[in-house]
């Protein structure tokens, strides 16, 4: 038997290698309730894909300080968003789940990549100048700063793809363009260059009250928002009083961003096309279609809120869950910090 045929005959019988996953990461803030448009914009993606990747999904808590929160608020908020995690789909055997806070790294490396961030990039960010609104001078530093974390979360842990929704494109182009000015400035591949992930449906849901600005945990309006706890006489209501127009005409219409906002929902939810829900509510009108989308929105909501209510009256289970990823991605995260340290000259 010569040498390359002994090789093929252990290769045919040694069971082939898994291929390596490529990483994801991703995070939503615990400020407030998370939304609809966080779901279909973002946690139910992460759900649908998770098996195909190595996944982590952070609680960005530190994100969460950029604008005034109440302490006892951020805690508990901290654990029911990791709830609710769990409970619209995601797995722990294919994702890693834990609180940005809990891993010093995040913090470490923002400073030192706020040294290398341009302030004019971060000048053109736009979602600065929504949140900061009149209040620019008043505002926190952090409020400014707030992409150079969200690129340290992304690149600690070499990830691959970000999934988000279309808001944080600016982001992580952002992000893309500081990886590549320090892994160049070094020489080395620091880290590496991540990619968004923005799915064509989904990834700007808009607020019902004003269907011309993003739905926002932040809206001071709760009628603006469909929680994922909202109760159905709730989001009959919310929906009932959801902005359209005086047309009454079931259509998708870019220039009437009221009932297209809403008739995109139904298309996620249902998985019809455009064609298929025009026709479905020809010669109908907006009492019909609305109560047809209560129906759907009630029908994806209650198995989350049930599965919800279960978890969330665990809450050793739940802590124990969190500490453990934290556990588990520490020593990545100090890898990657200490490669740019080094990098850098410093230590
Ligand atoms: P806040 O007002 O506190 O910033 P938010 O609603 O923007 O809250 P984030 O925690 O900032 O929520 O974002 C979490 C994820 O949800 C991100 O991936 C973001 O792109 C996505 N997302 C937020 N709002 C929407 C929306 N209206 N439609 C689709 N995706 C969204
Ligand atoms: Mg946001």
């Amino acid at each position: 038997m010569t040498v390359e045929t002994n090789q093929a005959v252990q290769e045919a019988t040694q069971p082939a290698q898994a291929p390596v996953k490529k990483r994801v990461f991703s995070g939503i803030q615990p400020t407030n309730n998370v939304h609809l448009g966080n779901y279909l914009g973002a946690i139910r993606n992460w759900v649908e894909t998770q098996d195909q990747y190595d996944n982590i999904f952070c609680i960005v808590d530190l994100h969460a300080i950029t604008l005034p929160i109440d302490p006892k608020e951020l805690h508990i908020n901290t654990r029911k968003l990791a709830a609710l995690y769990l409970a619209c789909g995601l797995d722990t055997r294919y994702c890693k789940l834990f609180v940005q806070s809990h891993v010093r790294q995040h913090a470490e490396i923002q400073w030192l990549l706020n040294c290398y961030t341009p302030m004019g990039w971060l000048n053109r960010m736009t979602q600065f100048k929504t949140k900061a609104g009149e209040d620019m001078d008043s505002v926190g530093a952090g409020l400014y700063c707030y992409p150079v974390l969200m690129a340290g979360d992304i690149l600690l842990y070499q990830t691959h793809y970000v999934p988000v929704g279309d808001d944080q494109r600016q982001h992580v182009e952002m992000t893309r363009d500081l990886a590549q000015r320090i892994n160049s400035l070094y020489g080395k591949q620091i880290f590496t260059i991540p990619e968004a992930q923005i799915r064509t449906t989904g990834a700007r849901i808009m607020s019902l009250e004003d269907p011309t600005k993003k739905m926002s945990k932040s809206d001071p309006n709760p009628n603006a928002y469909i929680t994922l706890l909202d109760d159905p006489k709730t989001i009959k209501k919310k929906i009932a009083r959801a902005t359209t127009d005086s047309e009454r005409l079931v259509k998708f219409d870019p220039a009437r961003p009221g009932i297209t906002n809403l008739l995109s929902i139904y298309q996620i939810l249902t998985g019809q096309t455009q064609e298929v829900i025009e026709a479905e509510f020809e010669g109908k009108g907006y009492g019909d279609f609305k109560a047809a989308l209560t129906d759907r929105l009630v029908e994806t909501l209650s198995p989350i809120q049930q599965r919800y209510q279960e978890i969330i009256s665990d809450m050793p289970a739940l802590e124990n869950l969190l500490k453990q990823g934290a556990d588990d991605l520490r020593p990545l995260a100090e890898r990657t910090t200490e490669k740019m340290k080094r990098a850098i000259g410093l230590g």
